[in-house]
């Protein structure tokens, strides 16, 4: 089994004007897609290895063996978090039509409530451990084994999982992930992809 590249659940301008069609286009066809090429060609030499969704092999990396650990964490890493990352997202304009919610709702709100105050309180928090991961990273929403909810960075494409944490929401603060439209202008950029968060899935993710 060859890990394949996830099709988008909607076009690259579905996001606009918050993200641009051509930076979802790059780092779709050409980041996410060399993650799976790169993490394919790791594991060619282990064929037992390859019948394991890339979940298996992130959460028990210990397991790995100890010449390909490097590229799986990378290159696993890389494929399961940018798949993540593009369920996350809706087109505003469609969920603007079905009259979606641009907040959490439900029980996922109320979690987030009891564990950082407002919505707005969370979405400080997260933004500003976003702004401060330095170099390339990931922030994330994560659920802990007992349900508690806590905001995580992790660096380069390190997967929470590979901690032991579920993530429920991640924002890619690569420049590769803005850099076109945004160049240097990181925190505008997460301003505005608040603005295609798919809370629905979210929510699904949650319970
Ligand atoms: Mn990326």
């Amino acid at each position: 089994m060859k890990h394949e590249l996830p099709k988008l659940p909607y076009s690259y301008d579905a996001l606009e004007p918050f993200i641009d069609a051509r930076t979802m286009e790059i780092h779709h066809i050409k980041h996410h897609q060399a993650y799976v090429d790169k993490l394919n060609a790791a594991l060619e030499k282990y064929p037992e290895l390859q019948e394991r969704p890339v979940e298996e092999l992130l959460k028990d990396l210990n397991s790995i063996p100890e010449d390909i650990k490097t590229a799986v964490k990378n290159h696993g890493g890389g494929h399961h978090n940018h798949s993540l990352f593009w369920t996350s997202l809706v087109s505003p304009s469609k969920a603007a039509l079905a009259g979606k919610s641009r907040e959490p709702s439900g029980v996922l709100a109320d979690e987030i409530n009891k564990n950082f105050g407002r919505f707005s309180d969370f979405k400080e928090k997260f933004a500003a451990s976003a702004v401060g991961i330095f170099g390339s990273g990931w922030v994330w929403l994560v659920k802990d084994g007992t349900g508690k909810l806590f905001i995580v960075s992790t660096p380069n494409q390190d997967s929470p999982i590979s901690q032991g944490l579920n993530p429920l929401l991640g924002l890619d603060v690569w420049e590769h992930a803005y850099y076109l439209k945004y160049q240097n202008r990181r925190a505008e950029y997460i301003e505005s992809w608040w603005s295609v968060v798919n809370w629905e899935e979210v929510e699904k993710r949650f319970e």
